[in-house]
């Protein structure tokens, strides 16, 4: 038994929200109870202790968007590259960094990304990668690198004919053993979907063979409409726009994901709404790679299940939670806007989307809860309760807060220090192997 305790602690349990001075006792990998600090410390005097330091204690993020191929190209230049658009962006960064990873690049860029995850309190992160320097069993070195660092994690591969028929192909049975494998597993840490790059990149041929191998009980997790040119492509090629494109080879529903959807009209919301599809935002990539921003707030309000991600740019949630608040508020004019829906993205929707691929409740501190728990050195110089900790949060608080993380019971950090891997020898291994990506790179 664990018992973290001796701060303000935010549940996310509509009937028990907060506690002035409360305590999370935890066991077998689940929340055993939560109360007040004083009574649950007399009543388990046995348990191991994790001692919040009067700060605050709040369940652990979720990534509903991330790419670990992004880990090795942080400080990268990459001789002639300069985009014009997002297309350059694409090709001239991030494919060119993915054509040239192998397994064993992929696993270290796992383990970076997960160790910074860990690191801003994030412990179920969804994945969508790519590395077609070597696609067959890329997913499961990410899956042992989530394994050893004691992340929850749902991977996918993206299907893309961007680099021929051959490789589209391979792209799908990766996804499809991976799906299994990940069905098969009864640790609920690790899920599977078919990933897919964007309808620019996928022909009818490799959409159909996709809805063909699906296995069942799994979705799909796409990028649309990131950037115009998608919805261009998809308007010329198949007379059609992009959700309608795939709602007619069957690829929306409940268990399907779709990121950034920036390009999407009315009648597409209403698809996606319709199919119960999962939408997931991801506010800095789009302000970065100016693309535009979505109709996000009017998706929340349309009842969409919309989530919030980083898409690589950043691991840390409240970092995300800023960008969201104000990105919104400034497109729209409107200073009123994105107060609620964004912390409901991050805090409760986030937690719906990962609780339709993992089967323990996630993202709230109750009994029966998954023991996903962060501990932040926060001190709040003003009242904090139920009715404004997102406030606090939002404000007061940053990824570099998180002093303690456990995952499903596990402690993966406390004090700022990881217990489940050696942060040092990691990071230099990466760094070194970075280097031999960069040098690769660039003797084109
Ligand atoms: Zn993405």
């Amino acid at each position: 038994m664990l018992l973290i305790g001796n701060g303000r602690l935010v549940t996310r349990d509509p009937e028990n929200p907060f506690r002035e001075n409360g305590a999370v006792l935890i066991e077998d990998g689940k929340i055993k109870e939560t109360g007040e600090f004083p009574e649950l410390s007399r009543k388990y005097p046995k348990a191991d202790f994790i001692d919040a330091k009067g700060g605050v204690i709040m369940p652990a993020f979720i990534n509903a968007h991330e790419h670990i191929y992004s880990a090795m190209a942080r400080g990268i230049s990459i001789n002639g590259y300069q985009p014009k658009g997002f297309l350059d962006i694409l090709d001239g960064m991030w494919w060119t960094v993915d054509r040239n990873l192998d397994n064993r690049k992929t696993k270290l860029s796992a383990i970076e990304t997960y160790i910074e995850c860990i690191k801003n309190g994030c412990t179920t992160v969804f994945d969508h990668h790519a590395s077609f320097g070597e696609i067959p069993g890329s997913l499961f070195a990410i899956a042992e690198a989530a394994k050893e660092l004691g992340m929850r994690t749902c991977l996918c591969y993206e299907i893309s004919d961007r680099g021929g028929k051959e490789k589209s192909r391979a792209a799908v049975e990766e996804n499809v053993d991976f799906i299994r494998y990940a069905q098969a597993d009864t640790s609920d840490m690790i899920a599977g979907m078919m990933g897919m790059h964007a309808s620019f990149t996928i022909s009818d041929e490799t959409m159909e063979l996709c809805r063909k191998e699906l296995p069942e009980g799994a979705g799909f997790h796409i990028h649309v409409a990131e950037g115009i040119y998608d919805l261009h492509q998809c308007l010329k090629e198949h007379s059609k726009r992009i959700v309608d494109r795939l709602y007619d080879w069957d690829i929306l529903g409940p268990k399907t994901l779709l990121a950034h959807c920036i390009y999407v009209n009315a009648h597409e919301m209403e698809l996606i709404h319709d199919t119960n599809t999962m939408v997931v935002h991801n506010p800095e990539s789009n302000m970065g790679n100016a693309c535009g921003c979505p109709p996000t707030m009017e998706m929340v309000h349309r009842g969409i299940l919309t989530g919030l991600g980083t898409d690589g740019y950043t691991h840390d949630m409240v970092e995300s939670y800023k960008v969201a608040n104000i990105l919104h508020k400034h497109h729209l004019c409107d200073p009123n806007a994105a107060w609620g829906e964004v912390p409901q993205m991050l805090f409760e929707n986030n937690a719906k989307i990962a609780n339709r691929y993992f089967k323990t409740p996630l993202g709230v501190l109750k009994p029966g809860a998954a023991a996903d728990v962060i501990v932040m050195d926060y001190n709040p110089p003003t009242p904090m309760s139920a009715d404004n900790a997102n406030g606090h949060i939002l404000f007061g608080m940053n990824g570099r807060c998180v002093t303690t993380t456990v995952c499903n019971g596990q402690i993966l950090m406390k004090d700022r220090v990881l217990h489940t891997i050696d942060e040092e020898k990691a990071m230099a291994e990466i760094r070194k192997e970075s280097q031999k990506l960069w040098d690769k790179i660039n003797s084109r």
